[in-house]
């Protein structure tokens, strides 16, 4: 006949889940192997009917099914506590003892060698310069990088501190009673393997700097100041972890004649008074190539033309920014005496004295219009 649940812990049926938690966690000190070495096995026993009980009281659902059923309700009269072993019952209810005997206690001194830690390698940070068309394009970049890496011939022992287990276990006595307590093995850093020769030129770590090309791919549309994160190409671990990344700035080297604004790009064309008279064709650079575009018979000074998907590609993938051409008119310096009466002719004509219609668009209105 199995015990009844409430009774093993000693509570009454409406108890809250904090009484349960404190009659179990009562019960758990008082039996703990350590503290009964005269029998343990009576301990043993006891421990795991405690725990049985609060895996099914503590959980409302189960607490619910029992309170109907009995054992009977739960999994026909077995809870899943009755196949576990201590250090099972340790893992999965560890937390309840953690504010007891502190973080780190680890139940009966069962090993945990299965734990060791991986030391990951610190990153590396390089920044790459690109020019626009590189941005527009995309490119493949083979970068010279010093990283640290495991030195060849390097041999690992087993740490002999710990036993490989990258912990060390201590014996504490405390109010409770003796404790045994796990810490992180200093020697080794918790990876439970030392160094057993450090081949010639590597550090105490058997890590030695080398300079390797690492191929980065980096992808269209980036901007100034973007970082690019090249997994596990960064310094080495110690003991054979996980290597550090290679953390990747993006830089922008300026083109001679096109500026970025976003994915926009932006061109500065000067014609002569003849060609925003008379109207021209005109070749200009694009990021890709040129263009031809047509200047008609009365442009304005400050007019701009977009050419649209001319610019950069946006960053997602899908379509293109524009390029914007803004029209300067050039004002020579110096004329000559022939150019100087044409001129002086001209300024007293009345179509050279500027009478902008109502519907031309203000210098302000294109430039609002064009950043809204
Ligand atoms: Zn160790």
């Amino acid at each position: 006949m199995k015990k009844d649940y409430y009774e093993v812990l000693g509570i009454s049926k409406n108890s809250t889940i904090n009484e349960i938690k404190k009659a179990y966690r009562k019960l758990a000190i008082k039996y703990h192997p350590d503290k009964n070495l005269s029998d343990k096995n009576r301990a043993e026993e006891k421990f795991k009917e405690a725990a049985e009980a609060y895996e099914v009281l503590s959980n409302s659902e189960k607490r619910e099914r029992y309170d109907k059923f009995g054992h009977s309700g739960i999994r026909g009269g077995s809870s899943s506590t009755s196949g576990m072993n201590m250090e099972d019952i340790f893992t999965n209810f560890g937390d309840i003892f953690s504010d007891a005997f502190g973080d780190n206690f680890t139940g009966f001194g069962f090993s945990k060698s299965n734990r060791n830690k991986k030391i990951k390698g610190s990153d590396l940070r390089i920044k790459v310069k690109l020019t626009l068309e590189e941005i527009y394009n995309g490119v493949e970049k083979k970068i010279k990088v010093k990283r640290l890496r495991v030195a060849n011939g390097i041999k690992f022992k087993t740490c002999s501190s710990c036993n490989g287990t990258g912990q060390i276990v201590r014996i504490t006595n405390t109010i409770l009673g003796r404790m045994q307590t796990a810490s992180q093995c200093y020697v080794c850093s918790g990876t439970g393997k030392n160094i057993k020769n450090i081949p010639y030129g590597a550090n105490k770590y058997g890590l030695i700097k080398k300079e390797e090309l690492v191929t980065i791919k980096i992808p269209r549309g980036l901007t100034e100041g973007i970082q690019l994160k090249i997994q596990e190409k960064g310094n080495d671990a110690p003991f054979n972890g996980i290597s550090g990344d290679l953390i990747v700035l993006i830089k922008e080297i300026p083109h001679s004649n096109l500026k970025r604004e976003g994915n926009n790009l932006h061109y500065d064309l000067y014609i002569s008074f003849s060609d925003a008279i008379l109207g021209a064709s005109k070749e200009i650079p694009t990021i890709n190539g040129k263009a031809r575009i047509k200047i008609v018979s009365g442009t304005q000074s400050g007019k701009t033309l977009r050419l649209k998907n001319k610019g950069l590609p946006n960053i997602d993938g899908y379509g293109h920014g524009s390029l914007l051409i803004h029209i300067n008119v050039w004002t020579p310096k110096k004329i000559n005496e022939e150019q100087k009466k044409f001129f002086e002719t001209m300024r007293k004509n009345d179509n050279f004295i500027p009478h902008p219609e109502n519907l031309e668009k203000s210098f302000f209105d294109r430039v609002r219009e064009m950043f809204s």
